[in-house]
């Protein structure tokens, strides 16, 4: 039966930013509710690979309003995560609906006002205003060429890895450098020769296996450098964030040197497929029986039928304030504003400052609704959204 429901505000996705979000829309006491494709929540971290633990230790895994339980210096596995966000949507009684896939968001007139038209199966939903609260990590990217890999060797994306006894006997592959393989490899390491392929990411100082790394460089790095030096109000930051946001974040906890202890083979990028076999930059053929794509995730927003995207499927926004569409927001995207913005501690931060703009707007559409007929909103929608960006 169709349905259609009218609310405020949607915020679309139910990980760590939904939540957040919801929180702060709650504490303001706006009206809204969450939708969220997973059957449960935290079914986001439930579905990454076995052994994964956090790289952030507890004290920088809580959303704000209720600490990660346990030991602060301890890194929590990928399960106690979700299952801390499930008791946070809970406890806070969140209006979360899971289960709930947006297959479209539409804007259209209704009346004398504008609505976002948000269509989740055979549900419909108005809004006045849509925050789209997710990391760009949601769809797979694997490059075409994996279609022409022999069908005896095992391909899979890090995203559906769980674990060795998924992968065929023999060398495994790891296609990318970033932080997903370098963990991968450094579990694979004790059960298959590995191959780790591509350019360096860089990585970040230190290590946390030493004194100094868990108790002074993590709260370096997490306290101050992702929050606040890697971050749009810095030169720094807005110098780092174009690399940061097509060649990946710097290795985090697994580095050069441990991979190197451990025995993970570095080569050249695979540039493509010759005679079934995965082939390097400088043509060398890898005899590897598995390959893991290690080669990152889409923001996969096509279900978003407006033109906000750019070239590259991010969307436009400036601090989350879309570009092109009003009342349109985004939180939890990579380096939203900094570089732990699509982290458990950055998002927060965020959220609040966008909640706040959500009811900054609400506010303002109550007073035309008062003052009369439609106003045209959509003229000076750039320079309203970046004067709302930077209040
Ligand atoms: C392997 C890995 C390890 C990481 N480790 C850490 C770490 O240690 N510390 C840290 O701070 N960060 C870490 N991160 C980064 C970040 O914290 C996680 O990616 C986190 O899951 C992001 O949360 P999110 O809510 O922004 O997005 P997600 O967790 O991706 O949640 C998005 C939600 O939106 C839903 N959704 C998607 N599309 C739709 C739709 N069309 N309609 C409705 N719902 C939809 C999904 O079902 C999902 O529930 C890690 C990331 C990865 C990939």
């Amino acid at each position: 039966m169709n349905t259609e429901t009218s609310v405020d505000t949607i915020v679309i996705g139910g990980g760590q930013a939904g939540l957040s979000m919801s929180y702060h829309l709650r504490e303001l006491g706006e009206e809204h509710v969450v939708l969220d494709a997973s059957p449960r929540i935290g079914d986001a971290w439930r579905n990454r690979w076995d052994s994964l633990h956090l790289f952030t230790p507890a004290r920088y895994d809580g959303l704000d309003g209720m600490r990660f339980p346990g030991d602060p210096a301890d890194w929590p596995t990928k399960d106690a995560m979700a299952d801390y966000l499930e008791h946070y949507a809970e406890s806070f009684r969140l209006p979360v609906r899971s289960a709930m896939r947006v297959d479209e968001l539409t804007r259209r007139r209704h009346g004398d006002r504008e609505v976002f038209v948000v269509r989740c199966g055979d549900e419909t939903f108005t809004a006045r205003s849509v925050v789209v609260a997710m990391s760009n990590y949601q769809v797979p990217r694997i490059p075409r060429f994996a279609a022409e890999l022999c069908p005896d060797v095992r391909q899979l994306h890090a995203g559906e890895y769980r674990g060795p006894s998924q992968l065929l006997p023999g060398r495994v592959l790891l296609v990318g450098a970033g932080n997903s393989a370098a963990e991968i490899a450094s579990e694979l390491a004790s059960t298959h020769p590995v191959t780790m392929a591509g350019p360096s990411t860089g990585e970040t100082p230190g290590s946390f296996d030493s004194f100094i790394g868990r108790h002074v460089v993590v709260h370096i790095l997490n306290g101050m450098v992702f929050n606040h030096v890697l971050s749009v109000d810095t030169r720094v930051g807005r110098k780092a964030r174009p690399k940061v946001m097509t060649k990946g974040v710097p290795l985090i906890r697994v580095k050069s040197k441990d991979l190197a202890r451990l025995g993970v083979e570095r080569t050249a990028r695979v540039a493509g497929v010759d005679g079934g076999r995965p082939v390097l930059d400088d043509g060398t053929v890898v005899d590897a029986q598995n390959v893991v794509w290690c080669t990152g995730f889409a923001p996969g927003l096509d279900w978003i039928r407006m033109p906000i995207l750019d070239d590259r499927g991010e969307p436009r926004h400036e601090r989350g304030v879309a570009s092109d569409v009003p009342d349109l927001y985004f939180v939890g995207l990579h380096f939203l504003t900094s570089l732990s913005s699509a982290m458990v501690h950055g998002v927060g931060r965020d959220a609040e400052r966008i909640a706040g703009l959500v009811k900054a707007g609400a506010a303002e559409r109550r007073l035309a609704d008062a003052e009369g007929p439609l106003r045209d909103r959509s003229r000076g929608v750039r320079r309203v959204n970046r004067l709302k960006a930077s209040a």
